[in-house]
């Protein structure tokens, strides 16, 4: 990555950091992709164990190849849906049943500069477990993700992460949106819409209970 850009996102992340502590959010910076994996190992290392970590359905976290890292952890047991060999119903089980996870890993669609997380789910598993259930949510943000407010984080959800996340999901789950023609937004009411719950996170009532990892690279959409 560029120097002045990459100096630029880390002088930012200084900013969001310190909006997430007014907030009782945790946060932290790393420059790159592979320091990322290596953060969110440490910060899950602080907690005492035994732990179930639910898997949640994010590039981010993917591209970082986490999840076999994770499993690989001492003491802790993944909670896969997205083991092969499952079925759809067995899948769906699990998701229910990851709101009872020790710890909850996933992204964020957007986050403001002052620190609130904006997202935007298919299901809403991932929303309803970073707001309740798993004692710890750690988050990882690419910068790519920032956005001026919550205005603006809702439009690049709408306009890019949604569309880009119909092109990833489209064949695999079938879907039959609009976007999938053009990479717009049409706001449809589309019987396979993966956009159904909205969620703006202002702050937690538990202190540091979500910890949020904001990594110079770009990472995921
Ligand atoms: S609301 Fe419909 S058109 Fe818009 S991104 Fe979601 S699925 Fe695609």
């Amino acid at each position: 990555m560029d120097a002045p850009v990459l100096k630029q996102r880390e002088k930012l992340a200084g900013h969001i950091i310190k909006q997430l502590g007014k907030r009782k959010m945790a946060g932290s910076f790393v420059p790159t992709a592979a320091e990322a994996k290596a953060e969110v190992l440490r910060v899950l290392g602080l907690i005492e164990g035994p732990l179930s970590v639910i898997r949640c359905g994010s590039e981010s976290v993917g591209n970082l190849g986490l999840w076999a890292d994770i499993a690989a952890q001492p003491g802790v047991t993944l909670m896969d849906p997205y083991a092969p060999g499952l079925s759809k119903e067995e899948g769906a089980e699990l998701r229910r049943q990851g709101l009872l996870a020790d710890v909850l890993v996933a992204s964020s669609n957007a986050i403001t500069m002052d620190g609130r997380l904006v997202n935007l789910d298919g299901t809403g598993n991932r929303v309803a477990g970073m707001i309740f259930g798993p004692r710890k949510v750690i988050l990882v943000v690419g910068m790519n993700k920032v956005a001026a407010d919550v205005e603006s984080a809702k439009d690049r959800v709408r306009t890019f992460a949604a569309p880009a996340n119909n092109m990833r999901l489209g064949e695999a789950y079938g879907l039959k949106n609009p976007c999938l023609e053009d990479g717009r937004c049409h706001q449809c009411m589309s019987e396979t819409r993966i956009c159904n719950v909205w969620s703006i996170i202002e702050g937690s009532a538990v202190k540091d209970r979500i910890h949020v990892v904001l990594v110079g690279e770009d990472l995921g959409y």
